[in-house]
């Protein structure tokens, strides 16, 4: 039997499997004026805020593109010219923050560990006392680039208690973790639409504090990117200033149905972290062993060393599961070959099991017998 004539799942972090019925929603042709699509927007821009408790303090202000055109349109917004941006990192994500912050122009600083060492509030706290003009902190939630949680609530009551201010990248986790507005202090928490929330990719959107997005009209030196703009003139008119993503606002307001029909964020979370246990004790079961701790993995993508097996390479190894139906992620490490496998999207447990046989199926296909990584044989 074939799976050529099916999609297959992807178990990649965005573009993600989504349900049929978030695919359906898009066989519908929008006008960009028409009132009821600006109505979609307006519950899917209140529904996504309240995912993070941010109503009265917050606006959700969405974007057109890719989740970095939202990173970089906040960055581009919310830091005035003159600021100067402290990014943490510990992957690619946070080094894509630090080099669109220089390319806006942003005075930049950087604090990096390791790639499986997540910043601590420690970290934070002792840059921002040695350096008082600091005026932001930029930090990745999740580093989807081999999938470490970094502690979010701690460094944010860092930032805040020494006047500074923080930029969120949680397009990873925005909707699956817990992230609550009134008790993590932000000015910038940054998502997407093909991530957790389970629509198609897209829209970005940015939960800007209405106090300080009040006071960046002309901090941007983009004009498609200004999140100013973008906020006061969907305030004014309830329109999107320039043609709106209408298939994909209409998909994650289903989306977004079905997110808050199935239990909302505690559900996902749960659905999540069944997903990636069974991911995980499968492929221990075969020998793979998974390059971060377990403390420090969030439950969204799984990074495993490759097998140490001289027959094994990533392009084979992919399309022999490619062909069993799942698409995995290559890794983004540099120093370990790696491969990523995700945990998001319309999926459950079942999904994982079969996904886990399909790589044992490739495995058998390929000959590679020799699983476990070097190190690990070695003890
Ligand atoms: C997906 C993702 C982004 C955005 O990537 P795009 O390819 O622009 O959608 C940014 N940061 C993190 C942590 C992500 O996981």
């Amino acid at each position: 039997m074939s799976n050529a004539d099916r999609d297959p799942i992807l178990l990649t972090p965005g573009p993600l499997t989504t349900s049929l019925a978030t695919k359906t929603a898009m066989l519908r042709d929008w006008g960009s004026w028409d009132a009821s699509f600006n109505t979609i927007t307006a519950r899917v821009r209140a529904r996504l805020t309240a995912v993070v408790n941010g109503e009265g303090t917050h606006v959700c202000v969405p974007l057109q593109g890719s989740g970095t055109f939202s990173v970089e349109a906040a960055v581009n917004t919310l830091v005035p010219r003159n600021g100067h941006l402290l990014v943490l990192i510990n992957g690619a994500y946070g080094k894509r923050l630090a080099r669109l912050t220089e390319m806006m122009g942003r005075k930049l600083s950087v604090f990096e560990t390791a790639e499986d060492v997540p910043t601590t509030a420690a970290d934070v706290a002792r840059k921002l006392d040695a350096d008082p003009s600091i005026t932001h902190v930029g930090l990745i939630h999740c580093e989807t680039s081999t999938g470490i949680l970094n502690p979010l609530p701690e460094i944010a009551e860092a930032v805040a208690q020494r006047g500074r201010r923080l930029i969120i990248d949680a397009m990873s986790s925005f909707g699956a973790l817990p992230i609550d507005a009134r008790t993590v202090p932000f000015d910038a928490l940054i998502a997407a639409s093909g991530k957790c929330i389970e629509g198609p990719p897209g829209m970005g959107f940015v939960f800007a504090r209405k106090s300080a997005l009040e006071q960046c009209a002309g901090n941007s030196s983009s004009l498609s990117l200004d999140l100013y703009d973008q906020w006061s003139y969907m305030e004014k008119t309830t329109q999107w200033r320039y043609t709106p993503p209408t298939h994909v606002v209409a998909a994650l307001d289903a989306a977004l149905d079905q997110y808050l029909s199935a239990g909302g964020q505690p559900a996902r979370l749960a659905r999540y972290t069944a997903n990636c246990e069974t991911l995980i004790a499968g492929m221990k079961e075969m020998g793979f062993r998974p390059f971060l701790d377990a403390r420090i993995q969030a439950p969204i993508i799984v990074t495993f060393h490759a097998p140490s097996d001289p027959r094994y390479a990533f392009k084979a190894f992919y399309d022999k599961v490619r062909d069993k139906g799942f698409i995995l992620y290559p890794g983004k490490l540099t120093q370990v070959e790696t491969f990523r496998v995700g945990c998001i999207g319309a999926i459950g447990p079942d999904e994982m099991r079969h996904a886990v046989n399909a790589v044992r199926d490739a495995l058998v296909d390929l000959g590679i017998r020799q699983v476990a990584p070097a190190a690990v044989k070695a003890a």
